[in-house]
């Protein structure tokens, strides 16, 4: 049995429903998947329904834009509770950051004399944690480029006229946060960051684990990795960080993590339940 821990739907920068998402998993034979969409866990409640329906089991997660010493790195939170107020205060927050940043995003672009109105981008994303790559379809439905990749590199990339910064929790609160909403905190894609620096720091804060195995991970990178969650006693984790159809080509099926490590996972979440003293406001919410 095998399992996929990182994905995005159309509740962020992914291109699949839940629905979508979950019937992909089976077909590639997956007994776990985990949603991880951007600052939000709106796709949760139907991406856990859309899994039992196909008989696969469900981990509800988000993905966390984080910074440590001015670098930006991503925090997956796993077994996340979404009834938790603080949690859903922040991920409010985040939204507002990232819709107040398209808008910035579009201004810029127009004042380097393009003509894109920010309503056609929040048409395109139509969900509450819009990103880059909704811009960059807004870029190509207008005719402005062919390509997502064009309009990443011509206006989206860092140091582009589109670029702005984005919110950034920093990464200890992000761990914080994490716990204290009944979750487990993996750093994503650390072989994507050259982040191996800030690894004993987010240690030390208490991080639980490291994505080992990620699309973008060579064999070489993905045993780097193994060797430090050995050295550091983090959690395996693993997932295809599929987009749907964002990045060029469906990426799920392509990770496969055994299952033991989704049960030890597991476990962690249960005893930082208790260790950093989360109640569930509704005791029937995982
Ligand atoms: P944001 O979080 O808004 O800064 O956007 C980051 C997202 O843009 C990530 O999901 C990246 O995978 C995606 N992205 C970065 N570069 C490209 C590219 N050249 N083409 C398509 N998507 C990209
Ligand atoms: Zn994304
Ligand atoms: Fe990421
Ligand atoms: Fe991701």
């Amino acid at each position: 049995m095998f399992a996929d821990l990182h994905l995005h739907t159309s509740f962020s920068d992914g291109t699949y429903s839940p629905e979508k998402l979950a019937s992909e998993g089976k077909r590639h034979n997956l007994a776990v998947l985990a949603l991880t969409d951007h600052d939000t866990m709106e796709g949760c409640e139907r991406m856990a329904a859309a899994c039992v329906a196909e008989g696969i089991e469900f981990v509800p997660g988000s993905e966390l834009t984080a910074e440590q010493d001015d670098y930006e790195l991503h925090l997956l939170g796993y077994f996340l509770d979404s009834s938790c107020e603080k949690l859903t205060k922040a991920l409010a927050e985040f939204q507002t950051a990232r819709q107040d940043r398209i808008r910035e995003m579009v201004e810029r672009i127009n004042k380097a004399g393009v003509n894109l109105e920010a309503e056609s981008v929040f048409r395109i994303a139509s969900c509450r944690s819009p990103g880059r790559p909704h811009v960059g379809r807004a870029l190509v439905e207008a005719g402005i480029c062919r390509t997502l990749d064009e309009a990443f590199e011509r206006f989206l990339k860092k140091n582009r006229p589109g670029w702005v910064p984005k919110f950034r929790i920093s990464a200890p609160d992000a761990i914080q946060l994490i716990h204290q909403s009944g979750g487990v905190a993996v750093m994503a894609h650390p072989g994507l960051n050259r982040s191996d620096d800030m690894i004993p720091e987010l240690v030390e804060a208490g991080m639980d684990g490291i994505e080992c195995f990620h699309t973008k991970h060579s064999t070489a990178v993905s045993e780097h990795y193994l060797m430090i969650a050995e050295q550091k006693n983090l959690l395996i984790t693993g997932g295809s960080d599929c987009h749907g159809m964002n990045k060029g080509k469906p990426l799920i099926g392509s990770i496969r993590l055994p299952y033991s490590n989704v049960q030890k996972l597991r476990e962690r979440s249960e005893q930082n339940r208790v260790r950093y003293g989360h109640t569930p406001a509704d005791p029937s919410a995982n």
